[in-house]
């Protein structure tokens, strides 16, 4: 895949991370510090970012489309208004035409018992269905989120503390959170029971802290103390850190797809470095997968680490031969179709340096449609190129994600519909293969897949989905992850 951005030249052929959250407890710069994890969290959601922080008695929401960087930059009325020393913060991302104000989390209501904000990463496989009956019995949505069923589920709950009433909500909801809210008193963190998304537990000057990857810590030259654990309810006050576990116990499934492509690199989640990760299955990728070739070239970035590895694994000589220019903003100019046609690339170039007469081994993270894949194949050769290999370090995606992870329909998905050698010839290269998905588990250090006993969701892989999806089955939708094409 391309990167993060979604606004390459490349565009519709890259699976969108789910959102990044951000909270910190009791910290006197808490509004500053949230912007800064935010910040390190945009990969996990470009369209728009919002924090709520809470003071004198007061919750002040700012939430805009955009970055991070553009909304709560130098200088922002926005940043400046973020007074008071609890706060929480959310990086979205939604697909097309959901970027509408009203959606931009923390949403926030006030409930009997006092206000509560939340931001959510992850999606509900039956918010659909809760949210029929929930505007069946009068409630009114003002946004088209499945945070908001959260909300509604909480404000109904007949339990007394919000926080009771907030695990009551949850009790109701199926599918993958890690979320973070925030009350007068409180803040809370929760991660669904399959601990499908991550969400880590750190600290700063006292200050604890919850974020969806410890990129997020680092940044603010915060420890991190651990990650929080599936299932695990954190309440975190003024008299310190209680933990509860109030839900079903269920195996734990953490996406595997983190480490191949959503987490940050310099990330360590779930007790494992995601860079290390990446270039132990691009080394296992070249024992798996050896070709003839002169260089071993990434597709930038997300390619890197496993084209180091596999270059480590094969002895064959690393080269950037793709080079991205990582000054294209969101609001870079669009393109008109006259100038796209004629071959424009705003975000990646080839290095025809590194790349002409020599046969590539080309290393990208996976493919999706195929649709970006063909083209660089294609940039490639046009660069000189003598044979183009291309190796993926990931099984190949023949499965919908549905639990927070923008894929396109399964029909889409190249994998889905075809084999590897006709996969080959529609991307044009030489030859094509991917990491198995044992490999990718004995590369991670663990035991080959149990199909008994998973320890990962790999559904976009091996189609097992761990958690029920009671929308997808009740026929509302068709391959479409999200509830209403929202995406928290
Ligand atoms: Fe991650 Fe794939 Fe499972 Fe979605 S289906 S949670 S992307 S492993």
């Amino acid at each position: 895949m391309t990167g993060p951005t979604g606004d390459s030249e490349f565009d519709g052929d890259t699976l969108h991370e789910e959102c990044g959250v951000f909270g910190i407890f009791g910290h006197p710069d808490a509004g500053a510090l949230t912007v800064l994890g935010l910040h390190a969290l945009q990969h996990r959601g470009q369209e728009a970012a919002g924090i709520v922080t809470y003071d004198k008695g007061q919750f002040v929401a700012e939430r805009h489309p955009g970055l991070v960087g553009d909304i709560f930059g130098k200088n922002s009325a926005h940043a400046a208004s973020l007074k008071g020393s609890f706060a929480i913060g959310h990086n979205r991302y939604s697909t097309a035409g959901g970027t509408a104000v009203r959606n931009i989390q923390p949403l926030f209501a006030d409930l009997t018992g006092g206000g509560i904000a939340i931001a959510h990463n992850g999606n509900l496989t039956n918010a659909r269905a809760l949210r029929a009956g929930l505007v069946q019995e009068g409630a009114i949505f003002q946004s088209t989120s499945d945070t908001e069923v959260i909300i509604h589920l909480t404000a109904r709950s007949s339990f007394g503390p919000v926080v009771d009433k907030l695990v009551d909500a949850l009790k109701q909801v199926e599918g993958a959170y890690s979320l973070v809210a925030l009350t007068a008193k409180k803040l809370i963190g929760v991660r669904d029971p399959w601990g499908v998304r991550p969400l880590v537990l750190g600290r700063l000057e006292g200050a604890p802290i919850l974020a969806s990857e410890s990129c997020a810590l680092d940044i603010i030259g915060a420890e991190f103390e651990r990650d929080v654990a599936p299932g695990e309810v954190i309440v975190i006050t003024a008299d310190g850190i209680e933990s509860h576990y109030p839900f079903q116990k269920q195996r734990a499934r953490f996406c595997v797809f983190e480490y191949i492509y959503f987490a940050r690199p310099d990330s360590t989640v779930e007790g494992r470095n995601v860079y290390e990760a990446r270039r132990r299955i691009g080394e296992q990728l070249a024992h798996e997968a050896p070709a003839a070739a002169d260089v071993v070239v990434p597709v930038p970035d997300s390619g890197v680490p496993a084209a180091i590895g596999y270059s480590a694994a094969s002895g064959l000589p690393f080269e950037l031969g793709i080079i991205r220019n990582h000054y294209v903003g969101r609001t870079f100019i669009e393109p008109t179709d006259r100038i796209r046609q004629s071959g424009v690339r705003r975000k990646h170039n080839p290095n025809r340096a590194a790349l002409a007469g020599k046969r590539v081994v080309l290393i990208d993270d996976s493919i999706v449609r195929g649709t970006t894949s063909k083209k660089i194949v294609q940039m490639v050769r046009d660069a000189g190129a003598a044979e183009v290999h291309f190796r993926v370090a990931s099984p190949p995606t023949r499965h919908s994600c549905f639990y927070g992870v923008d894929t396109p329909n399964e029909h889409a998905l190249l994998a889905h519909e075809m084999g590897i050698e006709e996969m080959a010839q529609f991307i044009g290269a030489d030859s094509l293969a991917f990491v198995s998905i044992d490999g990718l588990y004995r590369a991670m250090g663990e035991a080959a897949r149990d199909a008994e006993h998973p320890r990962f969701c790999d559904a976009c892989f091996s189609g097992d989905y761990p958690i029920p999806l009671t929308d997808a089955a009740d026929g509302a939708k068709t391959g479409q992850l999200s509830f209403l094409a929202e995406v928290a």
